[in-house]
């Protein structure tokens, strides 16, 4: 028997989609980030905008990341800014609290992957494991969910394996920093495939 810990490391696949009114659908519309920034100068004043795409229309909005800055004031950032820097565009991407004025609702219900590494230190026992979330983006993502397909068992099967006071945590989204205990019965036959897979 190994380990009774792991900890899952929940990696979006894809960004989040904020939804606004798109006056070319005249209606309330997905849109998807194109992963591109826009910097405008004029004079010494900088503007900074994350493009995204209407799902449906094509239509672009500029997501207002930075209004009338100096380069100072951005300093580092504006070189990411103009390679498109990956890493930049999903700090933006996924920084809900910055998004939320400016649209009608953002759908985190993003496709994860999760990586499952065996830790040394032993908070788990034979009788049951204890998982330790990382989610380092604020994914909307629901613990049964999550646990089921990563078992691959199915959710009343999964609500048979947990203490009664740990169920209500089931039902909500898993957490950055998030500690949960399963019971390991009958849990072994399932745990064969480990490593990563995709929900
Ligand atoms: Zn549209």
């Amino acid at each position: 028997m190994g380990s009774g810990s792991e900890r899952w490391r929940i990696r979006p696949l894809e960004l989040p989609r904020p939804w606004r009114y798109c006056a070319s659908c005249s209606t309330a519309r997905a849109f998807v980030c194109s992963e591109r920034f826009r910097v405008n100068a004029n004079k010494k004043s900088l503007d900074v905008w994350l493009k995204y795409r209407c799902e449906s229309c094509d239509d672009v909005w500029k997501f207002p990341l930075f209004e009338r800055r100096s380069v100072s004031d951005l300093g580092a950032q504006l070189d990411g800014f103009a390679r498109h820097d990956v890493a930049a565009v999903w700090k933006y991407a996924f920084d809900v609290a910055r998004l939320r004025p400016h649209v009608i609702k953002i759908d985190t219900d993003v496709r994860v992957e999760v990586e499952r590494t065996s830790l040394a230190c032993d908070a788990g026992s034979d009788e049951h494991l204890c998982i330790q979330f990382e989610v380092p983006f604020p994914c909307d993502i629901r613990l049964d969910r999550l646990l089921a397909g990563e078992l691959g068992i199915s959710r009343s099967a999964l609500e048979r394996r947990v203490a009664p006071e740990l169920r209500e945590a089931l039902r909500k989204r898993v957490r950055d920093g998030q500690t949960y205990l399963l019971s390991k019965n009958d849990l072994a036959a399932d745990r064969q495939n480990g490593g990563t897979s995709v929900l």
